[in-house]
């Protein structure tokens, strides 16, 4: 690995995969693994899908790419299917998260821009956010170690911590405030739920002072938490929100939805994207929402997550000097571990089973939405081989 011709911007684990299958994938060598990484919640339905393997065949024998200079048809199915069990009126394709995101602020500050609010450029985020990797969304996540060396700072991100409500308070009521802009959990940040009655609260700020509220939903969007949108738990509707990675289930593709008042300004010329909207990831996204929507598959994610809840729930109890808390929403969880979560990381790796690390210490258990009850079982099973193996080093090395 060393040598490649490559960039070095990832430290990757020493393993190859070839085929995937379900929750599970082999390695080159043979090895067999169980994915409950999903690619970072983008695989939802696994591996090698049959109707994701069936829409993007039969999309490839048919077309693969117009550009966005002409109607693309499944592009306009997917964007009303998404509409139709959602808050949104329009929609715009993308091909990432970092772009959706991207998409959402230009849509917040055209928005005021078109109203004759010009000084309102500012959009307020909160510490520990992740909103992607490019110039904007490192200074919307705001995290030194992702903008060090990268130049200025794209100006208009305002930051707040994220347990200081009286600060954002503040930014919302300022005359420059265009929009908040919040995962209702944060994920790469350690999958930190945002409090129910706070979002609503974000809510109405908002809307008391002409804020737009825009949710980073690219992790916690497409069925990850229980629900389509993270946000239906709170019992609230943003005006733009941004979606990516369980969406094409492992195809690339991104989206920013909007009500038809936000995205007004978003006329012909003012943004774009060759990619986006492509017909092969419409053919795949449009397949995975529909599988996500069926009768009782959000229900099956919500009782799957408790198996999983009250699995990691009992390794905690077994090893309470190895793990914190289990904490998240659907099969979106995070383990806070005692130990170095990158320690535990290679152990459960060594029992076959790939997990996600997270910030403040946590391990992101993210199967597929359609996992089976004997993939958790074994999951857990692996995780409590491998917490043993660590504790009895820990006792051991301390009898000594
Ligand atoms: C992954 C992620 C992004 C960035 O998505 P990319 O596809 O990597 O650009 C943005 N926001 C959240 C919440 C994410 O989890």
């Amino acid at each position: 690995m060393g040598g490649s011709a490559l960039f070095d911007t990832f430290a990757r684990a020493p393993l190859s995969f070839e085929k995937g299958e379900g929750a599970w994938v082999w390695t080159t060598d043979g090895e067999k693994y169980l994915d409950f990484a999903s690619g970072v919640a983008v695989n939802a339905l696994g591996h090698a899908h049959p109707r994701l393997r069936a829409a993007l065949a039969e999309q490839a024998d048919k077309l693969w790419h117009v550009s966005n200079l002409y109607d693309i048809p499944v592009q306009r199915e997917l964007a009303e299917l998404l509409c139709a069990n959602s808050f949104a009126e329009r929609v715009f394709f993308c091909n990432s998260g970092a772009e959706a995101i991207e998409a959402a602020v230009k849509t917040a500050r055209r928005y005021h821009y078109a109203r004759g609010d010009v000084d309102r450029i500012d959009i307020i985020t909160f510490d520990g956010a992740f909103h992607g990797r490019t110039l904007a969304t490192i200074a919307a996540g705001g995290q030194d170690k992702y903008l060090e060396g990268f130049g200025p700072k794209a100006a208009g991100f305002i930051q707040v911590s994220f347990d200081d409500h009286e600060a954002a308070k503040e930014a919302i009521a300022a005359p420059t405030a265009a929009a908040v802009l919040i995962e209702p959990i944060q994920g790469e940040g350690g999958v930190r739920p945002v409090d129910t009655q706070w979002l609503r609260e974000l809510r109405d700020l908002c809307d008391e002072h002409g804020v737009l509220l825009i949710l980073d939903e690219v992790q916690t969007g497409i069925g990850r938490t229980g629900r389509l949108f993270a946000h239906e738990w709170a019992e609230i509707t943003p005006d733009i929100l941004a979606v990516a990675k369980g969406l094409g289930g492992g195809f690339p593709v991104g989206a920013c939805l909007a009500t038809e008042e936000a995205a007004a300004a978003m006329t012909a010329g003012t943004h774009g994207s060759t990619f986006g909207g492509n017909p092969l990831a419409m053919a795949v996204g449009k397949a995975v929402v529909e599988c996500v929507l069926e009768d009782g598959f959000l229900d099956e994610v919500n009782r799957k997550a408790l198996l999983v809840k009250q699995g990691l729930a009992a390794v905690v109890d077994t090893y309470p000097d190895l793990f914190e808390t289990v904490r998240g929403a659907g099969l979106l969880i995070g383990l806070k571990c005692r130990l170095p979560a990158a320690m535990m990381l290679s152990a459960v790796r060594d029992e076959h089973l790939l997990l996600v690390p997270a910030g403040d210490n946590v391990l992101r258990f993210l199967p597929p939405l359609n996992v089976s009850d004997e993939d958790i079982r074994a999951a857990l099973q692996s995780l409590d081989r491998a917490a043993g193996a660590l504790s009895l080093d820990a006792v051991q090395t301390n009898g000594q």
